[in-house]
């Protein structure tokens, strides 16, 4: 997506936000196929009785499209080491009072076997935004060790050329997550102080590039909070839907993770309450039937339960935010506070309590050298 098209789905969302009717919501309902005006209507309803007949619908859709399976997956940071100066993080090198550490190859195995003793087949790996401290190399190398015990490995690191995409794929790297955090082009600019990340063009245009390299599963997502969220998810959305688009073979999933407490001083400023979250998950449902939704462990359990069935079709389980978490503890702070702190049994628990199956993973392994 390039910078011309967000700022003609940016003015498209300005122009019909002044001119909302929130009674034509439920003639969107009935609908097939909605429009991008269709979508932000959806976004922008009040009413909760609409929100509850969106959610069902919802529910319909998903269960059409996906059954009644849960893919569950864990995140592994290797690295917290950062030089990006993103104001809303605890990774982030403004934070001085962080230890810093990323592990060796000997203590990513650790990680590695204590996870898949959980029984967990997908994870994603983490790091910081250091090409010096975590070069590709590295990454490579952790993800070649990873693609050992795992069917499914996905990366969550700095933006990366096409060519290095490729190579990830010849390691049996399936997945790749990258969060824009906002579409709003002026405040990424403040939030984002110094280092890669500050490049907002060559981030937005990452999953291009990964999808051109034949990564098959690709996630994106805005950090909610940080700019107007009904904007963020209404643009998240239309990013979703131009890849979908692009590349008919591509699995696209989106996330909306909320703001977390992240050992800095930083206050969002919007606030989104669950009613409105369940609201986005249900309207990207009906914008977009066959894409798939992740929640991650930010969220609380009885939500995530809740959730299921209603849209969702990926969770993480058991999650670390911190470096080296789950072979040892020890004192190192987290990326950002979970609030699901169940262990892998315990979320699969409350799935079948849901009449619901969990999946370990979508892939066969080495699919992505097919
Ligand atoms: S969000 Fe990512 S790039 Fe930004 S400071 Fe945190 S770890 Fe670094």
């Amino acid at each position: 997506m390039n910078l011309a098209l967000l700022k003609e789905y940016r003015e498209l969302f300005e122009n019909h936000y002044k001119n909302l009717d929130e009674s034509k919501a439920i003639g969107i309902l009935n609908k097939e196929n909605l429009s991008n005006e269709d979508l932000i209507t959806l976004l922008n309803v009040e009413n909760p009785q609409i929100i509850k007949l969106m959610a069902t619908k919802a529910k319909a859709i998903t269960d059409k499209y996906f059954g009644k399976t849960i893919l569950l997956y864990a995140p592994l940071y290797i690295s917290n080491l950062c030089n990006s100066g993103c104001v809303y993080c605890g990774f982030s090198k403004l934070n001085s009072g962080v230890v810093r550490k990323k592990l060796s190859f000997s203590e990513i195995k650790d990680e590695l076997l204590s996870l898949k003793s959980e029984g967990l087949d997908s994870i994603l790996i983490l790091t910081g935004e250091d090409r010096l401290n975590s070069p590709f190399e590295y990454i490579y190398e952790a993800c070649k060790l990873a693609s050992e015990y795992f069917s499914e490995v996905s990366v969550e690191v700095y933006p990366l050329d096409e060519e290095e995409y490729l190579s990830l794929t010849k390691v049996n790297v399936i997945g790749l997550t990258i969060y824009q955090e906002t579409y709003d082009i002026e405040q990424y600019d403040k939030l984002h102080l110094f280092g890669t990340k500050k490049d907002f063009s060559y981030r937005l245009n990452a999953p291009e590039r990964a999808a051109n390299a034949h990564i098959k599963e690709i996630c994106i997502g805005p950090l909610l909070g940080l700019s107007n969220p009904k904007e963020d998810v209404f643009l998240s959305l239309l990013h979703a839907k131009y890849l979908m688009d692009k590349f008919p073979d591509l699995e696209v999933s989106i996330s909306f993770p909320r703001f977390r407490k992240a050992n800095v001083f930083f206050n969002p400023k919007y606030f989104v309450s669950d009613r409105e979250f369940i609201k986005y998950i249900a309207a990207a449902r009906l914008f977009l039937n066959r894409v798939g939704i992740t929640i991650s462990t930010r969220e609380n359990s009885i939500l995530r339960d809740a959730l299921i069935g209603y849209g969702i079709t990926k969770m993480s389980a058991g999650s670390k935010t911190k470096v080296g978490g789950y072979a040892k503890s020890d004192n190192l702070q987290g990326q950002f506070e979970t609030e699901d702190k169940r262990n892998v049994r315990e979320v699969i628990e409350a799935i079948k309590s849901k009449v619901y199956r969990h999946e370990f993973t979508n892939w066969i392994k080495g699919v992505s050298t097919i």
